[in-house]
Parts: C-alpha cells; structure tokens; sequence
C-alpha cells in the first residue's frame, strides 16, 4: 500500500497499483483497464486508477467483479463508510443503465460531480450533465452501422448508415421540442427557442470505415445533453442554444472533409459540393437527395453568437500527461494531394533497371522522401503517404501506373508551404530522372487555424473551475470548429483518448472524461450566452 498526498485536499491510499503499462488487449474489451478505488478524505475527488486485468474483469487479487466498462468493483468490499481514522473510503453507488446490447454501470463515487470552487451565478452554477443518459445515447447511436464484434460503427457520409444515424438524432432532437433546420449540404442545426444569434457547438456523425463510437458523435450528442439538462433545470437564457450536425466531416466518402462545415460558412460555393464525386462513384448531391437529406434552409447559414466544440483529443497528450482537459488553442494547417504517376508497364524479368521508367518506385521514393522531409523540417511537422494504387498491381509487371496521397500537416503556414514546395521539387525531379510524367490533384488545403482568445481562456477557466486539470494545446486533426471559426468567435475542448486511439472501433474515452468534457461544454455554453464580442466575426 502506498501513501501519497491528495492533489492537496488530503491523504488518500490507493491499494493494491501493481502498475502496468498500456493495455493491448484483443476486440472490444481492450479499453475496460481502469478501475478507481481506494481510501480518501470526504470530498476528494478523483484517485489514481490502477489497471486490472480486462480478459477476466478480474482486479490483480483475482478475486473481485469488476464492471469491465466502468472499472467499478461489483463486490460489496468497498462499500464501507467513514473510518474512526477520519479517512473515507469510497462507496461504489451505481447509476444502472441496461441497454439492448450491454448494461452500463456508472459510480457516482469514481466520477463525482465536482464543486465549482469559483462561479457568481447561483443558479447555473450547480448544473451538471447526466453522464448515464450522454452514454446512453452514445451506445444507441454506435449501434447504427456497428462493426460486428467490436465497439465501433462505419457511417460514411450520406450512405443508408449515416440516414439511420441522422434520424435517431433528429428524433432526439425534436424529442426536445428543437426547432430542426436542414440545409442544402444536409447540415442539421436544432435551436432553442429565444432571440438573437446562438452559442453553437455541434460536430459530425459520420464516421470513417473503421470509425470508434466517440468521434465527432461526442460533440453532438453532448450538445443534446447540455441542452437537455439546462430545459430540465427551467433556468432562462439571454440566447437560444443550438447544436448542429455537420456533413461529411470525415472526408472518407467525399473530399475534402470538412465539407459540410465549409459550405455553411459560404467558402464553398452550394453547387460547386453538390457536384463532388465519391470514392465509390456517387454523385453527392444525388446521395443527399437519395437519403432524404437535400434541406432548404440557406447556405451560407446562420452566424452564431460563438461556437464551441467538444471532441475527443485522438492523440496521447492529455492521457500521457495525466489532464483531463484540453483547451485547443488551434488546429494544424492541412494539406492533401493526390498524385499519378505514369510510366511504362514492362515485364518485370526482361527490362533492365536502367531502360525503365518505373512509377512504382517514383512512387516508393516519394514516401520515403515525406518522411525524411517531416523529420528535416521538425516538430509538429508530420507527413504521410497514406494510400499507393499500382495498376496493374502484379507481381512480375513493371507498373504502368501509381497513385498516391501526401498528407503534409503543420500548426505554422509558412513551414507547411515550405513543406509543399520541397514535396513538389522532389516529385518532379525523381519522376523526370525516371522518364515518368506526373500529375497532381489538391485535394484538401486548409492553413493552420488560430481560435478566439476569448474563448479559449473561457474553456480553460471553466475546466479549472469545475475542478478538473487542464492545459492549452493544438489540435493535430482537422475539425468543423476551424470552419466556424472564420464567421464567429471559437474554441474546442478536448478530452482523453485512451491510448490515443482514433478511427478504430477501439476508440475510447471512459464515462468520467466524457462527463469532465461535456460538463466544461455546458459551463462554457452558458458563460457565452451573457457574453459579448464587440469585434466579432470575420
Ligand atoms: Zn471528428
């Protein structure tokens, strides 16, 4: 047993930290690893979580249940009362949740809600999301196109998946008495009644092929929590609320990603998208109409008063450093294009090296060369060949032709321009030297994106207000707040990933990070109602 000092409200022991590194588990279990117990002084919060061993739901003892979703001890051996030591040990009281598919249990005690310790609005001030309903509704919405055997969902943009998953919401939605709009991209925006602009947060709900359950549908279906839990609590609002659903943010369908979001704040032209063709064909305008998603509300839409975003981090940072919440400062600049290299189809015995003209190894060049580029240029530089096509793909054929992405990422645009410009240099040479001709489409290029101040600081002070840790920081993927960013006061807030993993079914994030993270998003929404930005907008 080890004793070590509280985060300064006291001594706590946490018994039995057999420390253990990641968990790898196989399939859907793999993110169960956390259990919080231990001894603590009333109103202690949160305590270290020592891992146990998943497979069995068994804790290192071998000889306690565990919940292996909430880490909770299902044995009555911790459910014991104040100590004639004055210390505390923590009961484990259970929120039961029994979904189709799997029972949720959620303690109370491993994920309490925190007291603000600074806040000059009594009435609001108590307000706290319900985490068992946000985590139903997460669990109902993943079931939509789940990835059998796993915890993960595939809904790519406007397919009959994405249909089923956008229906539920709306019924959710207007379940709230929203007032639903749809536009002529298939973004979703449900708003409260009242005047004026609203604060908005929103995301996406589609997914990639192989998408986790929290991406993008976290920042959504949160937003239906914040504004399902202020209509409970009757307070009134100098502002309405309003979450919106964003199109195919992912990009996985239709590039660029991203696409809804850049159509509503009027930097890409309505027909222009409509027009986009899919990775499998489609048209997408024909999509929208097909699943009955072509809306006729006006795009450009309507200008929030301010927009927040919660989103799981998909990275380390946070659970590495130990934070619950990340306040994102920006977002890294993107750049996508797509490169065909055509050369020479040729037998792959008879051709000497030196009378090729080889896009294959044009191709496996350029690879090599983004990652050495990134390494050159530094940190936060990053560069990815993520997909390569050989036509005709044979094992003893010089190929006729290669085709392949470059992902060039930076939070600073004069490096990343750099970064293009070397890409573009190197691609030209090789290709010339090898007697292949080269073309390239743009795919994507969005520059880095710096948040609003304001309301970065804003995250920042009501994380730490709730009680929870936090830290300013980029965020490495692109998301629809950059968009609305360009039309209204913005930031994000981010929350753990554990293991850092994203676009996986094993994405996860635990009930307690996800109530951190949507209780500073409903603290933050509330606070940007009585706020004003003289100088808003672009
Ligand atoms: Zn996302």
């Amino acid at each position: 047993m080890e004793i070590s000092d509280g985060e300064g409200f006291g001594i706590f022991a946490d018994v039995n930290t057999k420390a253990r590194g990641p968990s790898r588990h196989r399939g859907s279990n793999h993110f169960a690893h956390r259990v919080c117990y231990g001894i603590g002084r009333a109103g202690g919060r949160r305590r270290k979580r020592p891992e146990l061993d998943v497979e069995t739901g068994l804790d290192d003892g071998g000889d306690r249940r565990v919940d292996v979703r909430t880490g909770c001890i299902l044995d009555e051996g911790f459910d014991e009362e104040l100590g004639n030591d004055g210390l505390f040990r923590l009961r484990h009281d259970r929120q039961q949740y029994i979904h189709p598919t799997a029972a949720f249990t959620i303690c109370t005690n491993c994920y309490p809600d925190p007291v603000p310790t600074d806040t000059n609005d009594l009435a609001t001030s108590g307000l706290r999301i319900d985490i068992a309903r946000l985590a139903a509704r997460l669990a109902d919405l993943a079931d939509i196109g789940r990835i059998e055997g796993t915890e993960g969902s595939c809904r790519l943009a406007l397919t009959d998946e994405d249909r089923a998953g956008r229906d539920l919401v709306v019924t959710w939605m207007r379940d709230l008495g929203l007032a639903v709009s749809i536009d002529g991209i298939g973004n979703i925006v449900a708003q409260t009644p009242g005047e004026g602009a609203p604060v908005m947060c929103g995301s996406h709900i589609d997914t990639v092929r192989t998408g986790g359950r929290y991406d993008g549908n976290l920042g959504v279906l949160a937003g239906l929590e914040v504004i399902e839990t202020i209509q409970a609590s009757g307070v009134q609002l100098d502002r309405p609320l309003a979450v919106g659903i964003f199109t195919d943010e992912e990009g996985a369908r239709f590039a660029p990603d991203m696409l809804g979001s850049l159509v509503y704040v009027g930097d890409l032209p309505l027909e222009e998208a409509l027009d986009i063709v899919a990775i499998d064909g489609a048209v997408l305008g024909d999509e929208l109409d097909r699943i009955g998603y072509g809306g006729t509300a006006p795009v450009p839409g309507q200008v929030p008063h301010a927009y927040v975003e919660l989103h799981i981090e998909q990275g380390p940072v946070l659970e590495v450093e130990g934070v619950t919440i990340g306040a994102v400062e920006g977002v890294q600049g993107i750049s996508w294009t797509e490169v065909t290299v055509a050369g020479q189809s040729n037998h792959a015995g008879t051709t000497p090296i030196a009378l090729r003209k080889d896009p294959g190894y044009v191709a496996a060049a350029c690879a090599t060369f983004v990652r050495e580029l990134a390494l050159e240029l530094g940190h936060p530089q990053v560069g990815t060949v993520g997909r390569i096509e050989f036509k005709p793909n044979l094992v003893n054929v010089v190929p006729a032709s290669a085709t392949f992405t470059v992902d060039l990422r930076n939070t600073d645009e004069a490096t990343l321009v750099e970064a293009e410009r070397r890409f573009g240099e190197f691609l030209r040479r090789t290709a010339d030297d090898e007697g292949c001709q080269v073309t390239t489409t743009p795919l994507a290029r969005f520059a880095p994106v710096t948040f609003d101040d304001r309301v970065i600081a804003l995250v920042e002070g009501t994380a730490s207000n709730l009680g929870y840790s936090v830290r300013r920081m980029p965020s490495g993927a692109g998301h629809d707040a950059q968009m609305l960013a360009r039309v209204c006061p913005t930031a994000m807030v981010f929350t753990n990933s554990v293991n850092g993993l994203s676009h996986n079914p094993a994405e996860y994030t635990a009930p307690g990070d996800l109530q951190a993270g949507a209780n500073v998003l409903l603290h933050t929404m509330l606070a940007l109602t009585t706020m004003s930005f003289a100088d808003a907008g672009r």
